[in-house]
């Protein structure tokens, strides 16, 4: 399961790029850009990690960090941006697992995402696709996808499918024969509110054409529509 991270941070040029780092990683990045947004976001969904700045507007992220531990123990990391600010954190007791201090590198900031999230096993109930289907098994060109039971046969050999790939295969077989663009794909698979590389696309694609294709290098079943996006069959 693709663990879900709120992301809190007003700077832009903080925010995406680590918004893109994370996604890179496979998680599912939402970004709150100030800390009234934050508590919004929090409140209508569920979430696996919550990184924030200690620094927002409207809502600093001290308070935010109280009203969230009123509720949920969602693991939170703060991010500092000085030493002093540290103490801030520490001091107040505010329920955060974890701090790092700005600058960070990538690499650390990683780790410590990981090591929080492999800490955190608690429970969660699964989500539900609430996507009705008269036929729950789509096939075409030698695979079958059955999106009920979550199975991938290729030519006849069940193969193991990763959620957002399985998400991305369903949705071009269910559309065989027609381009998807890459908007479209992006919007329907990662979220409209995605943000990050669209190359995460091509990575997706890539991965799908590795499982699925008798030579990925040649790919006959997912064509590349140049320009545009892509196209099953
Ligand atoms: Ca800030």
């Amino acid at each position: 399961m693709t663990a879900r991270i709120l992301l809190v941070e007003d700077e832009d040029s903080i925010a995406d790029p680590l918004a893109f780092l994370l996604e890179r990683e496979g998680y599912r990045v939402r970004i709150a850009r100030d800390g009234r947004a934050a508590l919004e976001e929090f409140a209508k969904d569920t979430f696996d990690l919550v990184l924030l700045d200690l620094m927002l507007p409207f809502v600093p992220g001290t308070e935010v960090c109280r009203e969230i531990r009123q509720t949920s123990q969602v693991p939170i990391i703060m991010l500092t941006a000085k030493d002093t600010e540290i103490d801030i954190v520490v001091g107040l007791e505010l329920g955060a697992d974890d701090y790092i201090t700005k600058p960070y590198s990538s690499r650390e900031l990683l780790a410590r995402v990981r090591a929080m999230l492999r800490r955190s096993d608690t429970p969660r109930p699964e989500s539900v696709e609430a996507e009705p289907l008269d036929d729950s098994v789509i096939e075409g060109h030698g695979i079958a996808l059955d999106t009920e039971r979550h199975e991938v046969h290729v030519r006849g050999e069940r193969t193991q499918m990763p959620l957002r790939e399985f998400e991305l295969l369903s949705l071009l077989m269910r559309n065989q024969g027609r381009v998807l663009t890459r908007g479209q794909l992006i919007d329907r698979v990662w979220g409209s509110d995605y943000f990050g590389d669209t190359k995460t696309l091509d990575v997706h694609i890539k991965r799908i054409r590795a499982r699925i294709e008798e030579n990925p290098k040649q790919p006959q079943i997912v064509h590349t529509v140049r320009g545009v996006g892509y196209r099953f069959g």
